[in-house]
């Protein structure tokens, strides 16, 4: 048994568990909102081979019992409703959260939604639109495919001439090599990310061809579908780049851009942005700024925790990330207790 397990079990049969939820609803602990951080709902083999399975968040099962035991417990809303309570007076349940995806990968169509609309339930997709339009895998899908279906031994890169040779004899070697160059290529500046992802393809030798009838990401008549069914978008930049390496003016273009676009395909008002990667360093006053000023009402970061909304900014929402290790018991306590059940 892990140490979060554990740590879930002794909360749960002490009944800290219950008497949390009472306590909060008796007390009103207003307006705390917590946003849950998925990637994929997907059974590994779903990918093809081509998408990390380290990006599953939860398979369809256990986003299932998840989703089932959310519209039970909490109220499930959207940041476009949050947007408009305030003007209509209402207060912000005591026990909200927000069910977010991130990057817009084709699970949300083959599974996420499928389940959401058994539940009656609600969600906001950020999408990064220049993979929507494309069809292409996502920079780190393509350093895992490329370090996964080499058959070289050994890794070595000009441009990173100061690494040692990375080894790729073993899988644990090859998911080493993945974790670190996928480390180093979300803080590295736009221009060297894509030097290196090229640099990367002609020394494994691997070329990516997707089957015909397949791709990484929803489409964009998917997008809208969805969008008329009631699913939210959010915008995630156009080409997912590290926000702070950016001039002013490619800061902008990215996030009018992709806000644009969105708008445009779903007719629908874009309020809500998540900053790529989300970590410190990923964001800055400077980038904030730009998404105030492109006029985004929220966004979310990468950052652990539950939002006290009289008191935190709305430009910086934590959130709670799903991991598909979390049982059912792992992923409640983390809602209750998020300062002691973290990742
Ligand atoms: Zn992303």
């Amino acid at each position: 048994m892990s140490k979060r397990e554990a740590a879930a079990g002794l909360l749960h049969w002490s009944g800290a568990g219950s008497l949390s939820l009472v306590w909060q609803r008796i007390l009103g602990r207003r307006e705390k909102l917590a946003i849950l951080a998925y990637h994929r709902v997907a059974e590994p083999e779903d990918g093809f081979g081509f998408l990390d399975e380290e990006l599953i968040s939860a398979t369809p099962a256990q986003f299932d019992e998840q989703i089932s035991y959310l519209t039970q417990h909490y109220h499930l809303t959207t940041f476009s409703q949050l947007q408009k309570a305030p003007q209509e007076k209402q207060k912000l349940s005591p026990l909200s959260v927000i069910i977010t995806f991130d990057d817009g990968y084709r699970d949300v169509w083959d599974a996420v939604w499928p389940i959401l609309r058994k539940h009656k339930a609600q969600a906001v997709v950020f999408l990064a639109t220049d993979y929507i339009t494309s069809g292409e895998l996502f920079w780190w899908d393509k350093v895992y495919y490329c370090l996964k279906q080499t058959s070289k031994d050994k890794l070595s890169l000009k441009s990173r001439a100061d690494w040692q040779p990375l080894p790729l004899t073993t899988d644990t070697e090859r998911h080493r090599a993945k974790t670190k160059l996928i480390q180093y290529l979300k803080q590295a500046p736009d221009g060297e990310r894509r030097q290196i992802l090229d640099e990367l393809a002609a020394e494994t030798g691997v070329k990516v061809a997707l089957p015909p009838d397949w791709r990484p990401t929803l489409t964009w008549a998917e997008v809208r579908k969805l969008s008329r069914k009631g699913l939210e978008f959010g915008a995630h930049t156009m080409t997912h780049p590290i926000l702070t390496q950016l001039s002013d003016e490619a800061l902008a273009r990215e996030l009018q851009g992709s806000r644009h676009r969105i708008s445009e395909e779903t007719g629908q008002a874009v309020v809500s942005f998540c900053y790529p990667v989300g970590i410190e360093g990923a964001y800055d006053e400077r980038v904030r700024g730009a998404v105030e000023r492109c006029g985004f009402k929220f966004a979310v970061v990468a950052g652990h925790g539950v939002n006290n909304m009289s008191a935190v900014d709305p430009l910086a929402l934590r959130r709670l990330r799903v991991a598909p290790r979390d049982s059912l018991l792992v992923f409640k306590q983390k809602l209750l207790f998020p300062q002691w059940i973290r990742y």
